[in-house]
């Protein structure tokens, strides 16, 4: 018997269901939409405890154009190598794995997280752990899945100590990865997923509630900015803001479907 989506969606105990009010995204959204779990089973942090990440000497930060350069002309086989051996800030020290994104490199959706927290530093993979999930549910609600027609990347491809927020030396070394993630895979929309990823991409200081709701230009692609999984977790409220902003990012999509089919 094949599954529906509302029975995958109470599998995921993903109640109540939302029914989406209006939305300033031109497609009028019909959908009901599941609401994220409210409750999603607690999960313990499951890092394995391991040997601590080998300390590797921090070499003269290269943050030059030489560097930006050498990285916006590497391929997409060769990034994850690459940044596998970066040392271009501190928090290659205190790596386990490094995280360089996940799903499919011709994907219309490229969501941008923060940067990886425990379970992600453990397994080399964005979003994993409890926001993981909500991200993942989010995608289901879009008919969406990690990997098909989605790619994953993340501000970092680091771990800061005790998940902090990216310190703004961090934030500008890693920058050339996700430029060049972002040119290689050419998505349909970008969603920013929170301040740390609206503000790099963005080249702003503003707040995601001042910047959600519309679409911003990443060198020349539509973006979008909503907010991040892991505040949802904790503000239920501002979920249904989120559910618009993926409608209207989902609209944006649509329409260039359309566009090329004359
Ligand atoms: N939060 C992020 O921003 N990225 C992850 O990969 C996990 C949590």
């Amino acid at each position: 018997m094949t599954a529906t989506r509302d029975d995958i969606l109470a599998e995921l105990h993903l109640a109540p269901r939302w029914v989406l009010r209006r939305t300033e995204a031109p497609e009028p959204a019909k959908d009901v939409v599941p609401a994220p779990s409210e409750a999603l089973p607690a999960q313990a942090e499951t890092v394995p405890v391991s040997e601590p990440a080998p300390r590797i000497a921090i070499q003269d930060t290269d943050t030059t154009e030489a560097r930006r350069a050498r990285i916006a002309a590497l391929s997409w086989a060769d990034l994850p190598g690459d940044i596998a051996s970066c040392t271009a800030c501190k928090l290659c020290a205190t790596r386990h794995k490094v995280v360089p994104g996940v799903g499919d490199p011709n994907a219309d959706w490229l969501f941008v997280g923060e940067a990886p927290g425990a379970e992600e530093d453990a397994r080399g993979e964005p979003f994993v752990g409890q926001a993981g999930r909500l991200l993942d549910n989010m995608l289901a609600a879009l008919g969406l899945a990690r990997g098909r027609n989605v790619y994953i990347a993340n501000v970092l491809k680091c771990r800061p100590p005790n998940n902090r927020t990216p310190e703004p030396a961090e934030a500008a070394a890693c920058s050339p990865y996700l430029a060049r993630q972002i040119e290689l895979l050419k998505p349909k929309i970008v969603i920013a997923l929170g301040k740390t990823a609206a503000s790099l991409l963005l080249g702003t200081e503003a707040s995601v509630a001042s910047l959600r709701g519309r679409i911003h230009r990443y060198q020349g692609l539509p973006l979008v900015v909503t907010y991040h999984p892991a505040y949802l977790l904790r503000t239920l409220p501002d979920k249904a803001k989120a559910w618009e902003d993926l409608v209207l990012a989902r609209s944006v999509i649509e329409q260039t479907a359309g566009e090329a089919t004359p």
